[in-house]
């Protein structure tokens, strides 16, 4: 469904990212690793273009991804990417003034105009797949960082995404609100969500990936399952790399 080709990005003089190809199937659930400052964020960033790539393409069910001039009938805009491909922060950038509730349906709301009523019914499916219906008028300060993680979860499902990208959703908590979030994705995994997913936690990626994706500085330095990367590591840089889990 969603598919990147030779996607290179540049900070200046830096390139971070040296033409990287990933294309994702649905129902694939993807997860990247990598060391710190290897272009991970930047990656992801790219896939629904809220980092603009200097080269390559972002495309989408086999649309390419672009500014919209008239008479370019076949690319797909920005915005309308991001209406079906979510993102999860390491962050959860809520909206600190509003409830849980009023967070939710912001996007179906403003960006998908639907009726509040209709909006109030898909937020509250989702606020209570995330464990948090009885949080529905809690503010954000008043949540704990994985209720607060949960919610922004619940706000990215209630745009009815066909993807998914998550990037470090936990390395923002206390390690005892962990699991409650990584409970949440692997559900979605297992309800056969699209997902790409960076993290540093080694065994729930191994868990829950139908492949694994190994990067460094800007580059795949290898992918399979998670079998092949996590358990049966044959690249050194890799090893090396995984031997910091230990
Ligand atoms: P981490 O595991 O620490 O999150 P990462 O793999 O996500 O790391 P990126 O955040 O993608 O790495 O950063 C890749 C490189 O790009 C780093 O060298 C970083 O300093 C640089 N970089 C990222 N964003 C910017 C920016 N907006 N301006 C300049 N340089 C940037
Ligand atoms: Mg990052």
């Amino acid at each position: 469904v969603l598919e990147a080709r030779g996607i290179t990005k540049c900070f200046g003089a830096l390139t971070v990212l040296h033409g990287i190809d990933l294309a994702l199937k649905a129902g694939e659930v993807v997860s990247i690793i990598g060391p710190s400052g290897s272009g991970k964020s930047t990656f992801i960033r790219c896939m629904n273009m809220l980092e603009k790539p200097d080269a390559g393409e972002i495309l989408f069910r086999n649309r390419r991804v672009g500014e919209k001039y008239r008479g370019s009938g076949d690319l797909l805009g920005q915005g309308e990417l991001r209406r079906h491909v979510g993102m999860v922060f390491q962050h959860f950038n809520l909206f600190p003034h509003m409830s849980v509730l009023e967070n939710v349906i912001e996007g179906p709301v403003i960006v998908q105009r639907k009726p509040r009523a209709e909006a109030v019914e898909i937020a509250m499916d989702y606020i209570a797949k995330v464990g948090l219906a009885e949080k529905r008028d809690a503010r954000p300060d008043q949540l704990s960082g994985g209720q607060k993680q949960r919610v922004a979860i619940a706000r990215a499902l209630a745009m009815q995404p066909d993807a998914l990208l998550l990037d470090e959703v936990t390395s923002a908590l206390d390690p005892e609100l962990v699991g409650e979030v990584l409970g949440v994705v692997r559900d979605l995994a297992n309800q056969g969500m699209t997902m790409v997913i960076v993290t540093h936690e080694i065994s729930f990626a191994a868990d829950v990936s139908d492949r694994v994706v190994f990067m460094e500085n800007g580059r795949i330095v290898a992918q399979g399952s998670p079998d092949a990367i996590l358990r049966r590591p044959d690249n050194e840089r890799l090893k090396a790399f995984l031997a910091r889990f230990h």
